[in-house]
């Protein structure tokens, strides 16, 4: 059962708040996704790697978890893009979605319960539109296009803490573009136009406005009020102050508990190489050398709520600290040494356990967490050069941190991966070219083996290999 002291920080007030699911030891959580029409830069992808942090954490403290995560497939962008290729909006969605699902599967992210699309709950988005017409929230305009009316709604602001006099800002509808009562109002549905896609429904012809997506969707899957709602600190305005107005006016009901939003990724300038700038993909990043799991630890290794530079050096910090985490697990895992059990072990692991649950319990405070982890590591490291262990303390230390591991989801893990029959045979030649001192043979297997991407070391406890390439897992 989840902890009693979880806390998090709520963008809704601004205040820190313990953690108090709707229903005892659930939790609905609703991501916004990405829009598919390019593929997800590094920047995006920090946004759910914190999402897929707070899935893990809430697991590992024992809460089942529904994680929905959207793919907003219709939208201006999309429609511009497909146009301009000469595609179908589902054929370059499908495309991009396809994309971003492997990109999510090498960064370990989920996969999530959910990831609904948008053009798939247009009956789910009229139904809605249809409460707030009924219900005076809402206004249809010549155009076929209705509005949500801000009028109507004065609880409007309160999630972006705006002044009621400002002007929206950022809106995505140009203010001439559509006749509407109020500058303000957003558009909940848009009316058709010439070589634009449509729905034939109830509320007419037309496509839907972006908010209204994450509403029907969210509503949809996890109830008309949610636990959780994720995403980078660029969407609270204009479009969970829009989500969360509309929900509200169309339900009654509070619309999320919790919201929780990522600060921006302080990426390097034009002048930096291709793997750090400003729209760097993960591929990018991959392809000069820096593993998955490293991004991945660059990615989650800072407080969520405060924006991380994403430099060489972050990098190199993280590749590091991956480094020294996958190295103590294998040395574990081949440690063997007949003595009594050191009884200091068992305090160790629980304290650092503790240590991490009571940071990670403080709105996810990951670097004290990962000091944690890492003392323990020194620790460990301690000991094996020592041989102050003996084998059951090892396995037991292994467990300790593979445990600590699911919520990170960064190890390198040989236990995990499963084997190709080729690599396996290699590897057991490789063992008995060196039970036979044939070191030329051992060489040339080793040589082979590289090529297909698993690096082999030879230690004090036998031989150890790893894949170079592997994607996360956990
Ligand atoms: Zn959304």
């Amino acid at each position: 059962m989840g902890s009693m002291s979880l806390r998090f920080r709520n963008t809704l007030g601004g205040e820190l708040q313990p953690f108090q699911p709707l229903e005892a030891g659930k939790v609905g959580l609703y991501t916004c996704g990405p829009t598919v029409y390019a593929p997800a830069h590094v920047g995006n992808f920090r946004s759910f790697v914190f999402a897929d942090l707070l899935r893990r954490y809430l697991q590992w403290s024992g809460y089942s978890v529904t994680w929905v995560l959207n793919i907003t497939d219709v939208d201006d962008k999309l429609i511009r893009r497909a146009a301009a290729e000469g595609l179908g909006i589902t054929e370059l969605a499908d495309r991009y979605a396809e994309r971003f699902r492997e990109d999510m599967r090498l960064l370990g992210i989920g996969p999530p319960d959910v990831m609904p699309r948008a053009t798939a709950h247009i009956d789910e988005m009229v139904a809605l539109i249809r409460q707030l017409l009924e219900r005076g929230h809402a206004y249809r305009t010549d155009d076929g296009s209705v509005f949500f009316s801000i009028d109507s709604w004065p609880a409007y602001g309160r999630l972006a803490r705006l002044d009621p006099e400002q002007q929206r800002v950022g809106e995505r509808v140009e203010a001439d573009e559509y006749a509407k009562d109020d500058v303000r109002d957003f558009a909940l549905w848009k009316g058709p136009k010439p070589g634009e896609p449509s729905w034939s429904t109830a509320i007419g012809e037309g496509r839907p406005g972006w908010h209204i997506e994450c509403s029907a969707m969210s509503m949809k899957y996890l109830g008309a009020s949610l636990d959780l709602h994720t995403g980078g600190i660029d969407l609270v305005f204009p479009h969970h102050e829009d989500e969360m107005a509309q929900s509200e006016a169309a339900t009654g009901q509070r619309f999320v508990s919790v919201w929780m939003h990522c600060a921006h990724l302080r990426m390097g300038g034009q002048k930096m190489a291709k793997r750090t700038g400003n729209l760097a993909l993960p591929e990018d990043v991959y392809a000069e050398g820096v593993p998955p799991r490293v991004l991945r630890y660059a990615l989650l290794s800072t407080h969520y709520r405060t924006g991380p530079d994403f430099t060489e050096a972050s990098l190199a910090t993280a590749a590091s600290s991956v480094e020294r985490l996958s190295t103590v697990l294998l040395a574990l895992d081949a440690y063997r040494e007949e003595r009594e059990d050191d009884l200091s072990l068992t305090p160790l692991l629980e304290e650092a356990h503790q240590a991490f649950r009571s940071h990670m319990d403080d709105d996810l405070n990951i670097a004290p967490a990962l000091g944690a982890v890492f003392d323990l590591v020194r620790e460990l490291n301690r000991r094996l050069a020592d041989r102050g262990l003996s084998t059951a303390d090892a396995a037991r230390a292994a467990d300790a941190l593979r445990d600590l591991d699911r919520v990170l989801g960064v190890a390198e893990d040989r236990a995990t991966p499963e084997v190709d029959a080729a690599v396996q045979h290699l590897l057991d030649l490789r063992v008995a070219a060196r039970n036979e001192r044939d070191w030329a043979r051992s060489d040339a297997l080793r040589a082979e083996l590289a090529e297909l991407g698993v690096t082999v070391e030879d230690t004090a406890d036998g031989q150890r290999w790893r894949r170079s390439t592997e994607p996360v897992h956990g």
